[in-house]
């Protein structure tokens, strides 16, 4: 039976999911962890509840994925590599050019090369796993599904930043999104569940884990969205400082004695968000679970950034009829979700309580009554890939 495997590669990890389609039923998924450090983690789980898990050194992603395509015929998962007919590979930089998701030839796979450039931890990682898949499985159709792609519908308006326009047209300096795959994916989840035609429908996705952002989809199209040129922009974040004024970081850097502009970019990066604010944990389970009065800020600063950009978004688009959340925050923590639909009733929006009190469910979960719908919608990225391959194996 034809098998499509999803992967969402890391520069230490790598997460998969095999998918027998058009079925769409998950055969088998796995990770592996800790790829070019001691003791790494390889596991699959399959089957019944069935879980094959090694700890050992695994040097580098070829390596892993030699090991994961011996074990999957070891443990009979496949009968044969040839049965793997599809591989869709998830990477975070598509730039301006890939603009959907695109089978991965030769001359795709430089650009992804080049594309490094907007994210330099990611798609050097990427673009190695496709070369891997290239060579044990050549017969085996790669696609690249790009964090960006949904949002290459923004307009001008919405992508340039007010700097000089030369830096845009010389340098690429613009507002690219990420998450692109999820917020498409829980969109058009969206648009199904409320019947309706996604063209005709204004939504906003709020795709709130570790990393999170909130996309203004309007008539089935990203419109525009609050990460930036990188993931760092946007709305606070487990680690991730979100909007900051630039003069900050010159600043800081004068205080905190940094030569070197990358140091301070990784402090927004990696000791930020969530982290900095609370002192405590990036981990938003963690923050809930503290009664100390920066962990009780940095949630209200989580929610506050969180509505701020739905009421942006609702300008934008000129009003909005669903409210969409995801990710592990999103789809998990329900007094988050409450407390920030509760500071929206100005323009029409009511959460039910009672249907609100759920984790991890497909689910509608504003009043009845509510003019504006908000809806629970747990992503699927993984399946979204799977569903790219396929159509374009076609
Ligand atoms: P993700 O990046 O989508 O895996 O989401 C990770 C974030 O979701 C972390 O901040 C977790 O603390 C948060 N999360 C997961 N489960 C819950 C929960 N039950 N309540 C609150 N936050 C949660």
């Amino acid at each position: 039976m034809s098998k499509t495997i999803a992967i969402n590669a890391g520069s230490s990890s790598l997460k998969w999911q095999l998918y027998t389609m058009p079925e769409e039923t998950v055969v088998a998924k796995g990770i592996v962890e800790r790829i070019g450090l001691n003791d790494s983690i390889f596991t699959i789980k399959y089957g019944e509840d069935e879980k094959y898990e090694v700890i050992k050194d695994i040097e580098d992603h070829e390596i892993a994925i030699n090991m994961l395509l011996e074990q999957l015929t070891t443990l009979n998962i496949i009968d044969s590599f040839d049965e793997i007919t599809g591989a869709g590979h998830r990477i975070v930089a598509g730039g301006e050019h890939f603009k959907e998701s695109a089978i991965i030839d030769d001359k795709a796979l430089a650009l992804v090369d080049e594309l490094a450039e907007f994210a330099p931890l990611h798609n050097p990682a990427e673009a190695k796993v496709i070369r891997v898949f290239q060579k044990l499985l050549p017969n085996t159709l790669n696609v690249g599904v790009f964090d960006t792609s949904f949002h290459t519908t923004m307009p001008k308006v919405n992508y340039l930043y007010s700097i000089p326009t030369e830096y845009y047209e010389k340098y690429g300096a613009r507002k690219y999104g990420a998450h692109g795959t999820s917020h498409r994916y829980v969109a058009e989840r969206a648009a199904d569940m409320l019947g309706k035609p996604i063209e005709e429908l204004k939504i906003i996705t709020c795709h709130l884990g570790n990393g999170a952002s909130i996309t203004a989809v309007e008539g089935g199209k990203s419109i525009d969205t609050s990460m930036g040129f990188t993931p760092l922009a946007g709305v606070t974040m487990g680690t991730r400082s979100g909007d900051i004024d630039a003069s900050l970081l010159q600043y800081l850097m004068g205080k905190l004695e940094l030569t070197n502009i990358k140091d301070m970019i990784d402090i927004l990066n990696k000791k930020s968000g969530l982290l900095g604010l609370s002192g405590i944990s990036s981990d938003m389970r963690d923050l809930q679970n503290s009664d100390t009065e920066a962990a009780k800020i940095a949630l209200e600063i989580f929610e506050d950034r969180v509505r701020k950009y739905i009421g942006s978004y609702v300008a934008t688009m000129n009003g909005v009829d669903a409210i969409v959340f995801t990710a592990g925050i999103g789809e998990n923590a329900v007094d988050i979700r409450k407390n920030i639909i509760d500071g929206l009733s100005f323009f029409g929006c009511e959460m039910d309580a009672d249907k609100n009190n759920v984790r991890g469910e497909e689910r509608i979960i504003s009043t009845d009554d509510s003019k504006v719908k908000v809806l629970l919608v747990p992503t699927d990225e993984e399946l979204m890939i799977a569903r790219d391959v396929e159509a374009l194996k076609k």
